[in-house]
């Protein structure tokens, strides 16, 4: 391996270790010497990328930074965050390399060879407290400098520059409220210097903490707490309305978690005290916003009253971020979303909220990191953070403002979450897909498992983490769909559109049809369509984000064919269906289509072998002619596919059909007898 190679191992063990950084957060380098593209030897600060991650970077996530252009900059007396940015991409080495991190600086001042930077848990439980500078002399002496906090930029590498020339034997320096940086001669030999003072951290954490052996270190309040089933009755029963309040301005994606950790911390009888200090280091603020919202439910079975607590808690923290936004603004930049990332209720669980399923998790793993610094200041001092203003820094700092603003514009669907029933292949999988094309997470049903265990995985692989969820639903069943929709309110929070789709096909002339295939019919192909359709309406008006329906119809709603009795009178019941969800709910914003597809074949479970035969018969022609028959009886004379349906429903799902409601529109090919009147 050559030096490069050692600081990218050297930065995937420290990114590996989630109680040293967190996705994306520290950063590490290695000073070293390279030929320029003069050919001549220069000495190059090999840095991170900003918003690089650590567990996964590679050798191309370290631009080089030339350093003879770079250390002369330790003579000025400042220096704005925009200059430095300007300064340091005329000192790249390579024109189109990524960023450098916004810690640069800090790792070219410091006169050693490799630096490693890290936001550790045991060093924010040992600074963030009220007697901090006394807690690291006892816990490190001399070998650890510590530094008051400022905001990551030019002053604090300075600081931190100067205050090692005057303690040339110090090991390491300790930022007060943001982290640790050591350094070494070599990749290694920052990296064990780093683990040693951790590893010292955490034991002074655990032989000075004042709890005894068998107390908690958060101490339960009075109530006796809900079992595990009964809490998550009670976050399903509550997602929607949590997802509707925070989204007033933008839609957010929720995630629940109850994890004992989470527990023992929201039960905690001082939960309002230890959460009114906020976020343990400025990169973890920028998840989860520097305080959480604590909302104590009166009564968790009372829903009046429950959404009253809910209402009450989410315009507060709204109000009072809006007060703390008017205090420190320069009026430079418009006012963030003000709802919570991270909200907390006693007894039942932790919410976090982001634009995505994968920012959600984001926040709360860092939550959880907060969690259990929290818990070590707690043990030994008080837990002390940013103060309001430095928070206020810190969330509207103008470098992290100009990352967000360069991220690529959101996709159609994206914040939306999205139900598909029968979804395992057809009309459903491709429209599964097609969604999640546009950026929505996608809840995947069928009665047919390991065909959408196997979709799914495509899917996430393809879209992302934390966007698809597959779960087995069989349409007919209220069980099923019940235990569906619980299970999308605890991963997502909510929904925002369903695609009723799931359906059987069954021909026979009506003196031939039997009862049960006829009730089998009528169970999938328009109860099926009820079931899912009144437990998705609940869940929207309850949320109180409108929404949009779209029904997988037929052409036989309009045109039915021989022998298709049973199919067609239940897709008649479910197009009268979709019309009447249309009437009842626009009053609330939500939406009701149908989509009249015909004669899609490919990868089709509706058309069997035995359906293909059937209507072989009934028209009058050979097995193997009926594709071509269905495409020559329509006007475009043209095969009708899965993905072109999925592109009318996408149209229908979203927001450029929002004055579409109780309509429907044939995907058919042109079929003059099937023309909607
Ligand atoms: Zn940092």
């Amino acid at each position: 391996m050559d030096e490069l190679d050692k600081l990218v191992y050297q930065s995937r063990l420290v990114g590996a270790e989630p109680s040293l950084v967190l996705w994306g957060g520290g950063n590490t380098s290695l000073k070293t010497t390279e030929k320029n593209f003069m050919g001549d030897e220069c000495r190059v600060l090999r840095v991170k990328g900003s918003g690089t991650d650590m567990k996964s970077i590679q050798r191309d996530g370290f631009p080089g930074v030339a350093l003879e252009y770079v250390l002369p900059l330790l003579d000025r007396r400042d220096m704005s965050d925009q200059e430095m940015v300007d300064y340091l991409n005329h000192c790249l080495a390579e024109p189109n390399s990524p960023r450098p991190s916004i810690e640069t600086l800090l790792h070219a001042f410091i006169p050693y060879a490799s630096v490693v930077h890290s936001h550790a848990d045991a060093i924010l439980s040992l600074t963030n407290t009220q007697r901090a500078r006394v807690l690291l002399s006892q816990a490190f002496g001399k070998a650890a400098v510590a530094v008051s906090y400022r905001r990551p930029g030019f002053l604090l590498s300075k600081e931190i520059a100067l205050s090692l020339q005057n303690n040339p034997d110090a090991k390491c320096v300790v930022l007060i409220n943001h982290g640790l940086v050591t350094w070494g001669p070599t990749p290694k030999a920052a990296y064990d210097s780093h683990i040693k003072i951790v590893s010292q951290a955490e034991e002074f954490l655990a032989t000075h903490s004042s709890n005894a052996k068998d107390r908690k270190i958060f101490v339960p309040g009075p109530s006796k707490g809900l079992s595990y089933s009964e809490r998550s009755v009670v976050a399903a029963s509550i997602s929607a309305t949590i997802r509707g309040l925070i989204s007033n301005r933008q839609r957010a994606i929720l995630r629940f978690e109850d994890g004992d950790d989470v527990m023992e911390f929201v039960n905690a009888s001082d939960l309002m005290d230890l959460t009114s200090s906020g976020a343990a280091t400025p990169d973890h603020l920028l998840n989860t916003k520097h305080l959480p919202l604590v909302v104590e439910l009166d009564n968790p079975d009372d829903t009046n009253l429950t959404f009253e607590n809910l209402t009450h808690g989410i315009s507060r923290y709204a109000e009072r971020y809006e007060q703390w936004f008017s205090r420190y603004t320069d009026g430079q930049h418009p006012m963030a979303d003000p709802y919570p990332r991270v909200i907390l209720i006693p007894q039942v669980g932790m919410w976090t909220a982001g634009k995505d399923g994968q920012s959600a998790k984001v926040t709360a793993d860092i939550y959880r990191h907060t969690i259990k610094i929290l818990a070590g200041s707690h043990a030994i001092d008080h837990y002390k953070s940013l103060s309001a203003k430095e928070a206020f820094r810190a969330e509207y700092w103008p470098l992290e403002l100009y990352k967000r603003s360069i991220a690529p514009p959101e996709k159609e669907l994206s914040r939306r979450i999205v139900m598909v029933t029968g979804a395992a292949s057809g009309i459903g999988k491709a429209t599964a897909i097609r969604l999640a094309q546009e950026g929505a997470h996608v809840v995947i049903t069928d009665v047919r498992v390991a065909e959408l265990k196997a979709l799914a995985q495509h899917m996430s692989a393809q879209y992302g983490i934390e966007r698809i969820l597959y779960l087995k639903m069989d349409v007919s069943k209220e069980r099923d769909i019940q235990a569906a929709f619980k299970a999308t309110l605890l991963a997502f929070g909510g929904l925002d559109i369903l695609i009723s789709n799931a359906g059987i096909a069954h021909t026979s002339p009506i003196d031939k049809l039997t009862l049960s295939a006829w009730q089998e019919s009528l169970s999938i192909n328009a109860t099926g369509h009820f079931l899912v359709a009144r437990e998705a309406i609940d869940l929207l008006k309850q949320q109180g984000l409108g929404g949009s329906m779209v029904f997988i119809a037929t052409k036989n709603v309009t045109a039915p064919g021989q022998d298709f009795g049973a199919y067609s009178a239940a897709k008649a019941a479910e197009a009268q269906l979709a019309r009447v969800i249309a009437i009842e709910n626009g009053k609330y914003g939500i939406r009701s289509n149908m989509v009249n597809p015909d004669g899609v074949f490919r990868d089709s479970k509706l058309w069997s072998q035995h359906i293909r035969e059937e209507r072989a018969q009934a028209h009058g022609i050979q097995v193997d002619q009926v594709e071509e028959f269905y495409r020559d009886r329509n006007l475009l004379k043209t095969s009708v596919t899965a993905e072109d349906v999925a592109e009318t429903v996408l149209f229908l799902a979203g927001d450029r059909s929002l004055k579409t409601t109780g309509s429907m529109i044939p995907v058919d090919g042109g079929v003059r007898e099937a023309f909607p009147r």
